[in-house]
C-alpha cells in the first residue's frame, strides 16, 4: 500500500479506561453528587425543544452566556468544546508551527504529552521542585533558556492536588512572553483562578471544564477565555458544531444554577478535606503511606511504599482508584464512600502483606 502511518501514532495504544463495576469510584476525579430533581426536570424540559433534525448552534452561544455570567467573564472571549479534552488536542496540532515549542511540567495532566506527541508539537519537560510544588522563577529562566514559545500547565494540578496561588501564577504571566495556557479544570474547589484576567494579557489563555465541579463529565463540555485573537484562532480551528445541542442545553441549565454550584462545590470541598484528615491519620500510623499531599482539589495525592499492592487490594474490594507511579491519587466520594475507603485501607494496611 502506497499509504503508511506516520510514526508519531503508529505505536499509540486506545485509551484503556478503568472497566468492570465497582462499589466505590474515586478513580477520575468526576463530581459525586447526582442531578437534583428539578434540574432533571428542567433537561427534560428543555429535551423537548431541542429540533434534533438540525445542526446545533456552532458558538453554543447561550451555554457561553451562561459560562460567562457565572464565571464574571466577557462573553465575547469564550469559546464551547467538546470537553477540554476537545481543546487540548486542537491547541497541541493547530497552534504551533515548526520550530515552535511547547513546555509542560513532569507530573501533570498526561494528555498534555499526548497531544502533542500525536501531533508531533516539540514538548520540552520541565521538572518541578522535590516537594512538587512549581518554582517561578525556575520556569521562567527555563521558558527563556530553551526558548519556549507557550507553557501548559494545571492549575491545580492534576495529579499532585497542589496549586500555584494566583500572585505566583501573574509573576509567571508578567514574566515571560510565552504563551500561558493555564488549565484551571480543578479551579472551582480553590479560590486563586486568574479567569477574569483572561484578554487582559496577551500571552494568557485560560481553560475550564464541566467536567468536575459542575458535575457533567458524561456531557463532555469545556471552554477557553483568552484574547480576541486567540479567540478567533480557536473558533476557526474547531470542527463547526462541536457542541452537541444536549450538551449545549444541559451545560446551560446548570451554569445558571448558581446556588447549586456554590453548595455543591462547598459540599465536595468538605468532603475531601475530611478524606484528606483521615489519610493524613493514617499516614501517621502507618508507615507505608509515605507522604500525603495538601490538597486544593476534589482529591487527595499520597505517597506510598508499594502503591500497586494498595491499588490492587482496594480493586478486590471493589473500590476503585487511580494508580500513578508510586502515587495514588484518590477522588473524594461522598461520606460515605470515603469512610468504606478508609475503612478497607486500614484493613489492608493492618494485614501487613505490603
Ligand atoms: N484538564 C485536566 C487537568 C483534567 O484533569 C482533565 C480531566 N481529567 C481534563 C483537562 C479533561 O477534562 P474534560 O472532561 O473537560 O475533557
Amino acid at each position: 500500500m502506497k499509504y503508511t502511518l506516520p510514526q508519531a501514532v503508529q505505536g499509540l495504544e486506545p485509551y484503556q479506561p478503568i472497566v468492570g463495576r465497582y462499589n466505590v469510584r474515586l478513580d477520575a476525579n468526576e463530581s459525586y453528587l447526582q442531578l437534583e430533581p428539578l434540574q432533571a426536570q428542567a433537561f427534560s424540559d428543555r429535551l423537548q425543544e431541542i429540533e434534533f433534525n438540525r445542526y446545533p448552534d456552532p458558538y453554543a452561544n447561550r451555554l457561553c452566556e451562561a459560562f460567562a455570567t457565572y464565571y464574571g467573564v466577557n462573553r465575547d472571549l469564550v469559546t464551547a468544546f467538546n470537553g477540554s479534552d476537545e481543546l487540548l488536542s486542537l491547541l497541541a496540532a493547530a497552534f504551533f508551527s515548526d520550530g515552535q515549542k511547547l513546555a509542560v511540567f513532569d507530573q501533570d495532566f498526561s494528555m498534555y504529552r499526548i497531544y502533542a506527541e500525536m501531533f508531533g508539537t516539540a514538548c520540552e519537560i520541565i521538572p518541578k521542585r522535590e516537594d512538587l510544588t512549581i518554582s517561578v522563577e525556575d520556569t521562567l529562566q527555563y521558558l527563556e533558556k530553551h526558548n519556549i514559545s507557550a507553557l501548559l500547565f494545571s492549575n491545580p494540578c492534576n495529579p499532585t492536588s497542589l496549586g500555584l496561588k494566583r500572585e505566583d501564577v501573574l509573576r509567571l504571566v508578567e514574566g515571560t512572553e510565552a504563551l500561558i495556557i493555564l488549565d484551571e479544570a480543578y479551579m472551582d474547589f480553590w479560590d486563586q483562578s486568574v479567569i477574569k484576567l483572561a484578554g487582559k494579557y496577551e500571552n494568557l489563555m485560560v481553560l475550564r471544564t464541566c467536567s468536575k465541579a459542575i458535575g457533567l463529565a458524561a456531557a463532555r463540555i469545556g471552554f477557553a477565555v483568552t484574547t480576541p485573537k486567540l479567540t478567533k484562532v480557536l473558533r476557526a480551528v474547531k470542527s463547526p458544531y462541536n457542541v452537541n445541542a444536549v450538551s449545549q442545553a444541559f451545560g446551560e441549565i446548570l451554569l445558571t444554577d448558581e446556588r447549586f454550584l456554590q453548595e455543591a462545590a462547598e459540599e465536595i470541598i468538605e468532603n475531601r478535606k475530611q478524606l484528606q484528615a483521615e489519610l493524613e491519620e493514617l499516614a501517621a500510623a502507618a508507615r507505608e503511606i509515605v507522604r500525603v499531599y495538601p490538597s486544593c482539589t476534589n482529591f487527595v495525592y499520597l505517597e506510598t511504599k508499594d502503591s500497586r499492592k494498595i491499588y490492587e487490594a482496594l480493586q478486590q474490594r471493589s473500590i476503585a482508584v487511580r494508580l500513578m507511579g508510586k502515587h495514588l491519587r484518590i477522588s473524594t466520594g461522598n461520606a460515605h464512600e470515603n469512610r468504606k475507603l478508609i475503612r478497607e485501607l486500614k484493613a489492608i494496611l493492618q494485614e501487613g502483606s505490603l
